[in-house]
C-alpha cells in the first residue's frame, strides 16, 4: 500500500465541480481510496499565456497501484473531464500531477517523481502544507 499526494488544478469550465469529480473518480479508481482533500484555494497562473486563475488542491490517497498505472488513470480522468492538450501551460478543464509517490525517485521521459516543480509552486506547497506537513518539509 502506498501513500501519494495528487496536485489538482482547473481553469475551464466549471472548476470547483471540475476539481471534485476528479477526487470522486480518483476514489473510483480500483484499488485506490482518497485519505485526506486539501482547502481548495484559488490561485492566479504562472507561465503559459494570458488566461483565468485556477483553483488548485491537493489530495492524499492510498493506493495498491504501481506508479505508472496510477498516471493512467490519472490521465483517463482528465480525458472523461474534457481534457484537450493544447497550448503548453494553457488553460485546462483538469490537471491532475503526482507529487509524491510514498518516499520512490522515479526519472523517466514521461513521468518524474517526486513531481520536479513543486517547489516553485506555492499553489501545489501550500495545500499539500495543509494535510501534510512532514511530507512538504521534504522538498
Ligand atoms: P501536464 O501538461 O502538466 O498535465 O503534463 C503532463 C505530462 O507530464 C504527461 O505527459 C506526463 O507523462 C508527464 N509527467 C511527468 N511526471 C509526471 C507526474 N509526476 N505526474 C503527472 N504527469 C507527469
Amino acid at each position: 500500500m502506498t501513500v501519494a499526494y495528487i496536485g489538482l488544478g482547473s481553469n475551464l469550465g466549471g472548476r470547483r465541480k471540475n476539481i471534485l469529480s476528479a477526487i470522486k473518480m480518483i476514489g473510483a479508481i480500483l484499488g485506490t481510496r482518497v485519505t485526506k482533500v486539501s482547502t481548495i484555494i484559488e490561485t492566479v497562473p504562472v507561465g503559459g499565456p494570458p488566461q483565468g486563475k485556477f483553483l488548485n488542491a491537493v489530495a492524499e490517497i492510498q493506493t495498491n497501484l504501481a506508479c505508472r498505472d496510477l498516471l493512467t488513470g490519472l490521465q483517463s480522468i482528465e480525458g472523461r473531464l474534457g481534457r484537450v492538450r493544447g497550448v503548453l501551460n494553457g488553460p485546462r478543464s483538469i490537471d491532475l500531477d503526482i507529487l509524491f509517490f510514498n518516499d520512490q525517485t522515479i526519472h523517466e521521459k514521461d513521468l518524474i517523481v517526486p513531481h520536479p516543480r513543486i517547489k516553485e509552486r506555492d499553489f501545489v506547497l501550500g495545500p499539500l502544507k495543509e494535510i501534510a506537513p512532514v511530507v512538504a518539509a521534504k522538498i
